[in-house]
Formats: structure tokens, sequence, C-alpha cells
């Protein structure tokens, strides 16, 4: 059965064209500066062994990219080699919809649903929406599905899901603890039973442009750091996290207008809020090294804010099994790791540095007499969500 999953980023378009079960992955694709003049196109058709790379290219939004990429995927020459009616399954990572939770068919009624949340996630909603679209109108036979990021937290007990205001707001509103990043999480759950068996209590980690925290029981989400929208839990790279709500009124009252007030909290807030050096780790990393005292600042933060909620998170589990480091900063970043981990002597973690600092890949991060095993785990949010159509589908 092939499943093709299709990740809208916020700058970026990436495709696996899956074979299952075995997972094996036909076509792979990506589009990366998705509405510039200098975008770039790499395409790789496992089977047949063609490839290309396509540089400086003006992609000026995801409709045009997504037709550049089925171009390709039904070339005579570059396609898939394969009837397209083997295509089983187009599986997208959506976000949030208003009352669809789970694993969903796209139909009309569950985009509607996705466009009554854009205020909730613009950065996700509209590219998405623009994207299922496309591919109906050039695909409109095909079936697509969409494995909304919140369907994993949906095992959260309600007293953890709301926020302490008239219950009415979450009866007429929906508002509540959402939680995202469940594509994720959940990948790495399955990877955690398969090495833990049924019983663990695992926290993940998914740091990345985005990050989250996950509490995870017995394959389970029983608690997660974001809560109703992406702007909430820890600092991201350019999102604040969490935000006293009375922020917003006291700067309103001090004559800055809303608009500014919203870019602080989501554009010009988080690592590079506090560090003024950039949104990517990397370079923050680099000033700190060198000595600038901002950059270092938001790296104590950032490690601060985690270290909190896996303090949070232990109490919450009654104990700990497994932390899984993973997401673009979890896999790479030897030094976010150690000071995290160098701070939860307590808890039962005796950290490896020497086995950190040489990670790559899949690798235990603990030292063997830890009573907590540490992973760094690299993520596979694409193959989860063909794992999950996969099973709701197959005869
Ligand atoms: P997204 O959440 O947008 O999908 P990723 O999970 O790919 O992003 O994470 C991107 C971030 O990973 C970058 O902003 C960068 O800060 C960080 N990163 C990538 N490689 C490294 C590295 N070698 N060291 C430190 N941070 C890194």
């Amino acid at each position: 059965m092939l499943i093709l999953v299709c990740n809208v980023g916020s700058t970026s378009l990436k495709y696996k064209l899956f074979n299952m079960p075995d997972e094996t992955i036909l076509v792979e694709a990506k589009t990366e500066r998705v509405g510039r003049t200098d975008a770039i196109f790499t395409y790789r058709n496992h089977c047949s062994g063609y490839s290309e790379k396509l540089e400086n290219l003006a992609i000026p939004d995801y409709a045009a990219g997504i037709r550049l990429f089925l171009g390709y995927l039904l070339g005579e020459e570059s396609g898939y080699c394969r009837e397209i009616t083997e295509l089983e399954a187009i599986g997208f990572k959506t976000v949030l919809a208003k009352d669809y939770y789970g694993v969903h068919e796209l139909t009309e009624e569950v985009l509607q649903a996705m466009e009554a949340y854009n205020e909730v996630a613009p950065a996700h909603n509209p590219p998405y929406i623009q994207a299922i679209r496309v591919f109906r109108e050039i695909l409109p036979d095909r079936l697509m599905v969409g494995c909304f990021e919140t369907a994993f937290h949906q095992t959260i007990p309600l007293s953890r899901r709301l926020y302490a205001v008239p219950y009415e707001w979450y009866e007429q509103y929906g508002i509540q603890r959402f939680g995202y990043h469940g594509a994720s999480h959940g990948y790495i759950a399955r990877q955690i039973a398969a090495k833990a068996g049924e019983t663990y209590k695992l926290i993940s980690c998914h740091l990345g442009g985005s990050g989250s925290l996950c509490a995870i029981e017995n394959g389970k989400s029983v608690d997660t750091s974001f809560g109703f929208s992406l702007q909430t839990g820890i600092p991201h790279a350019n999102r604040s996290g969490d935000l006293d709500a009375y922020i917003i009124p006291f700067l309103l009252s001090r004559g800055m207008p809303m608009d500014e007030i919203l870019r602080g909290i989501d554009k010009n807030g988080g690592l590079l809020g506090i560090s003024g050096v950039s949104n990517d780790l990397r370079d923050i990393q680099a000033a700190a090294d060198r000595g600038n005292e901002r950059a270092a600042l938001a790296i104590d933060a950032y490690c601060g804010a985690i270290v909190k909620y896996i303090g949070a998170f232990y109490a919450e589990l009654g104990g700990l099994d497994y932390l899984v480091f993973t997401g673009g900063i979890g896999e790479n970043s030897a030094p976010v790791r150690e000071k995290v981990c160098s701070a939860l002597a307590h808890l039962g973690i005796a950290f490896d540095p020497a086995r950190n600092a040489s990670a790559r890949g899949e690798a235990l991060l603990s030292a063997g007499d830890s009573r907590v095993k540490v992973y760094v785990i690299p993520t596979n949010e694409e193959v989860g969500i063909a794992q999950t159509i996969y099973e709701r589908s197959k005869p």
C-alpha cells in the first residue's frame, strides 16, 4: 500500500512516499524557502534513481510549490513507477481544527473547521488548507487524511486540560490546552515501547524551531507543555512560550499597539527576543561561546524552562524511566542536552558527557548505572503519519 505524506512547514514543504507496512521510502522531495525567489527544490526517486536539485526558483506560494512537486511525482521519467491507483492515501500533519482532534478524512467540512481556528495557528493552518486544496484539485480521487497534532493529547485528563477560567469559556469557545507535536511525541513513544514493552514512564522533549515536552505513561500522553495555541510552553525560536496574560493589557495601557505586542510575542520573542542575536540556536551558541552575555542568558532561560517542565512532569508521572531528546535542537545540540541533564542528577539521571558529545543519530546518553535512561532519538513524523493511516485503513 502506498501512502504519500506531506509536511507543510512555515517556509518549507517536505514529502515522503512510503510503501507500507515495510516503511520503505520510494520518493522523497523538499522545497525550501517557499515565498521567495531563491527557493530550492530537491527530488529523489529511490526506485529509478532519478534525482533533481533546482536552485534560485521563484516559488511565490505553497500552491506553486506543490504543483512543481506533483509534476515530478506524476511525470513519465521522474514519476514513482507504479499505477496512481496504488496510491492509497495522502496524509498531512495538520495542526488544529474546531471539534476535530484525531485522524480525519479532509472533507470540505474539516477544512472549514481548520479555517475556524486560523487565528490560533496562523503560521500553520492557512498554508495547510492551501496545500490540501491544491492536492485535491490535481488528484481529486485520492483519499486525503489529516493526522491532527492535537490527536495524541486527547488522553490528557480534563482536569489538566482546563484553564482556571469560567467553565463556560470551555463549553462555549472550546478554550483548553490542546497540545501539539503529537506526530513526533507519538513516534517517540512507539520507539520507547519497542525497548521497554508496554509499561513505562517517559518524558519526550521535542526541541526544534518550536519546542514542547510531553509526559507519557504506557504510550499515552498525560500532559504536555503546549497549551491552547502554539505560542505557549517553553520558549521557541522566535515565539515567547508561556506568558502572563496581564502583560498585554499593561503594554496596551502604556500606548503600545496590539499588532506590535503580538509581533513581540510571536515573531520577535523566544530565543531571538532574549538573545537579540538570532532565532537559530547555532548562531546563539556561537555568540555565547564568544562571550555574548545575552546569548548565554537566552540559553540559560531556554534550558531552565525545560528543566522546570521535566520536574513538573516527573512529579505528575510519579517517577521516570526514560528521557528522550528529539527535534533539530534535541538531536544536534550536545550543550543544551548537557545543561538540562546536569541539573537533574537528583532525579536519578546519571548523564555521560562523553556519550553525549559523540552521539550521532539514535544514542544512549546516560551512564550504565543511571536509574533513568536518557536517549537522543531522531524524530520521524512522516513515518508516524504513514503508520497511523496504514493502521486505520488496513483490511
Ligand atoms: P522545526 O521545528 O522548524 O521543524 P527543526 O526541528 O528542524 O525545526 O529545528 C530547527 C532548529 O534546530 C534550528 O533553529 C537550530 O536552532 C537547531 N539546530 C539544528 N542543528 C543544530 C546544531 N548542530 N546545533 C544546535 N542547534 C541546531
